[in-house]
């Protein structure tokens, strides 16, 4: 499958790397604003491949991306001193307009993948410029949050993290929500687990992986500026969710209908995701508590995004 990734900074370079590692993709195609930066990112990921899968890695203008089956989108520009967040939203929405244009030229029924932050509203920005069907316009969403969260639980308990089922919902930032309701471990409530094993989930703890997840990309960005790790591995994990129709069930983003009585919110929720997208939406168990929080998190979402109209 020809995956294309617009944006070959830090986020777009990490995900055709990862991508390459995980021989997620036979071609990749880098397109940046810099046509220096997409060809010196394009050459170096190539120097990985020897060492992973066959693959070819190019770059080039938006006509390269013909035949592409998904782009992911990872253009964006850097806040500038004492800008409103909105503001930076509204610029990031106008590189995508652009940006989505050049891509349908070249790949009109290319599945778009979402990366640029605040990723929730962009999604919902790629999926009105678009005009692709919702499930096919996904946002990277709390992919990568679940997938610290899953970490932390696992960690706890002292088993893996594939055996950690639990998702990270809502937006992905400040208000998004720990599903910790649904979460299981193996076939048990993670609260059962951690009794079984002697490592009770006191209030403490519980509170110390809620912090962890939800400011762990402040920590990071403290010291060394920006994350690209987690969220280029995360990419190509939903690449391969749909080159291979996985239906594997992931924590992305896309236009919801309807999210505890809010109307078309991009947010994250666990979806099912195989070849043609998204295939299907779950509705997790949710607490009184951790539905209202879901609540508070769609309609700051959705007010966000109505302030871009
Ligand atoms: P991140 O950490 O999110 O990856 P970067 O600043 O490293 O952020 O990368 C963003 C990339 O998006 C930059 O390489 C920049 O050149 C690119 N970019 C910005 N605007 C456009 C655009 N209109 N078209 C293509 N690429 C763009």
């Amino acid at each position: 499958m020809k995956v294309g990734i617009v944006g070959a900074g830090m986020v777009g370079s990490a995900a055709g790397y990862a991508l390459a590692l995980r021989g997620g993709a036979n071609e990749i195609v880098l397109v940046d604003k810099s046509a220096a930066l997409a060809r010196a990112q394009a050459e170096d990921i190539a120097h990985a491949v020897p060492f992973a899968h066959p693959c070819q890695v190019r770059s080039g203008g938006y006509e390269r991306l013909e035949g592409a089956a998904i782009v992911i989108l990872a253009a964006g520009v850097a806040q500038k001193p004492g800008e409103s967040r909105l503001s930076l939203l509204s610029r990031n929405a106008e590189v995508f307009a652009q940006v989505i244009e050049g891509v349908q030229r070249a790949a009109p029924s290319a599945m778009l993948l979402v990366a640029s932050n605040p990723v929730d509203v962009m999604t919902e920005v790629a999926l009105r410029a678009s005009g692709l069907p919702a499930g096919q316009v996904i946002g990277s969403g709390t992919i990568l949050d679940t997938a610290r969260f899953r970490w932390l639980l696992g960690d706890h308990l002292g088993i893996a993290a594939q055996s950690v089922h639990a998702y990270v919902l809502g937006e992905h930032g400040d208000s998004e929500v720990l599903g910790w309701s649904s979460a299981r471990a193996g076939a048990l409530t993670v609260g059962e687990f951690a009794e079984q094993v002697h490592a009770p989930i006191t209030g403490e703890v519980r509170a110390r992986i809620d912090e962890a997840v939800r400011r762990a990309a402040y920590r990071i960005i403290e010291g060394k500026g920006a994350t690209w790790y987690g969220i280029g591995a995360g990419l190509a994990r939903i690449v391969q969710a749909v080159r291979d129709d996985q239906r594997a069930v992931l924590s992305v983003s896309v236009v919801t209908p309807q999210v505890q009585g809010v109307a078309d919110v991009a947010l994250s929720l666990p979806r099912v995701v195989g070849a043609g997208g998204v295939l299907t939406t779950l509705a997790p168990e949710l607490d009184p508590s951790e539905a209202a929080a879901l609540r508070a998190s769609a309609e700051m979402l959705k007010e966000t995004a109505l302030g871009l109209h």
